[in-house]
């Protein structure tokens, strides 16, 4: 059986891991365009912030692709499939022929719309190929403009600050977080970066880049301009998916999966970042674009793969951050639309600096937030993918002593 997996990512890595154990005869090969063995994308913001060096990324040794039998097609971009003749095409125009497939091809940073954005030292932070063009230009930079108040937003910020440039963050919405947090958490998290002596400046985008060569300055929404040496964009991602056909493999937002994390055309699975599989508390399909889930989706499809009937149980967003003095984790549906009878309750203790908001859906617990709270957060996790009623009064519920573990045992 030939099997073939493209994006050498955690959800490759781990499919591919799946495959070998369980078909040891299998041809597996792995096609990825960058050339660095498989490493761990969410600590590329610590190689930025200095408290990590490069060599450390790798997730698996060196001798990975060898002792697995793998056949390892690195630096090359597939650019073409045809699920037809079951046969991938590169841009250097080589073909490879698969019996199974896997496109695990994560996301790419979404590009910035702006005049200038080809200007020098404007940079994306993705891969650690970017990280380090990025740290190539700290030398030479003392002001930096960060785009967005997302997860890579922060990470560059805090990186970049930890570096001693002098940084300003630019975030379109009213406050940083918004796609995870509510207004009361965003303005909390606002207050704190302040504090951290990084200039942010809400409901503001920018319009063009200006310099010669490089960037020097950019010219915002609100007519201003701003000084800048260097320029990250975290502006969020988009699924990896350009070389799809999607005349016949469907998509949506990612690429849609069944239960199997099978794609609309047999033998084609998709998983990661690229994937749209289902959401436990959104009861729809939907990218939960985090490392965990990658990983999880990888080891379901490649047994899928191989033959076994592994049923992927969803995904549930999650993440969980340090804001300087805040810990902050979002579990599930923090945002629930208001017109579908969701039941939210929330308490703010400012001057604690604590934030407690349980969003329930039929008692049944489905989102989660918690600012400086969080050491019940793997129970509540576990109480939202396990989508377990909890019959209980609210004042119970809100009582930041309660054991939220009693209601699993
Ligand atoms: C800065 C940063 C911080 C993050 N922090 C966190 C965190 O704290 N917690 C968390 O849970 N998640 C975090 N994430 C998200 C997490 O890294 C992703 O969810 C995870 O890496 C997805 O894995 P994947 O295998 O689906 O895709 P990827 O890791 O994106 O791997 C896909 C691979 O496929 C390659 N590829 C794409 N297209 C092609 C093609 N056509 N041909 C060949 N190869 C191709 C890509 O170059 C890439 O190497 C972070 C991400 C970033 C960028």
């Amino acid at each position: 059986m030939k099997y073939s997996i493209i994006g050498n990512g955690i959800a490759g890595v781990c499919a591919a891991e799946t495959i070998r154990q369980l078909d040891r005869a299998a041809e597996i090969t792995l096609i990825g365009d960058e050339t660095f063995p498989p490493y761990s994308r969410p600590m590329i913001s610590h190689v930025l912030d200095g408290s990590l060096s490069s060599e450390k990324l790798p997730i698996r040794s060196s001798r990975f692709y060898d002792d697995l039998k793998i056949i390892p097609v690195l630096g090359s971009r597939v650019s073409a499939i045809d699920v037809d003749r079951r046969v991938l095409t590169t841009t250097d125009r080589k073909e490879t022929t698969y019996d199974k497939l896997l496109i695990a091809t994560g996301a790419d940073a979404r590009p910035v719309v702006a005049k200038g954005v080809d200007l020098k030292n404007i940079f994306y932070m993705r891969t650690e190929a970017h990280i380090r063009s990025i740290i190539e230009c700290l030398p030479t930079a003392e002001t930096a403009l960060v785009l967005g108040g997302g997860l890579v937003g922060f990470k560059a910020a805090h990186g970049l600050l930890k570096r001693g440039l002098k940084v300003t963050m630019l975030i379109t919405s009213g406050y940083p977080l918004s796609m995870q947090v509510d207004e009361t958490a965003g303005q909390m998290i606002l207050a704190e970066l302040l504090k951290s002596g990084l200039t942010v400046r809400v409901g503001t985008s920018v319009m063009a880049f200006e310099g010669k060569g490089k960037v020097k300055r950019a010219r915002l929404s609100d007519d201003s301009t701003l000084s800048c040496d260097m320029v990250i964009v975290g502006k969020g991602v988009s699924p990896s998916l350009a070389f799809v056909p999607k005349e016949k493999i469907k998509i949506d937002h990612g690429i849609l999966v069944d239960h199997h994390l099978q794609t609309t055309i047999p033998d084609v699975f998709a998983a990661g970042d690229v994937a749209e599989a289902v959401d436990i508390t959104r009861k729809r399909r939907w990218i939960n674009a985090i490392w965990p889930e990658a990983a999880a989706q990888g080891c379901v499809a490649g047994a899928n793969m191989a033959g076994r009937h592994v049923v992927y149980p969803g995904s549930v967003s999650r993440n969980v951050m340090r804001v300087m003095a805040l810990d902050v984790m979002t579990l599930g549906l923090v945002n629930p639309p208001d017109d579908f009878g969701y039941k939210v309750m929330a308490h703010a203790d400012r001057r604690r600096g604590r934030y407690r908001k349980l969003v329930f859906r039929d008692n049944v617990l489905v989102g989660a937030m918690l600012i400086n709270d969080i050491d019940q957060g793997g129970i509540l996790l576990s109480l939202i993918q396990n989508e377990i009623p909890l019959k209980i009064p609210d004042r119970v519920l809100m009582d930041p002593s309660f054991n939220f573990g009693k209601l699993i045992a």
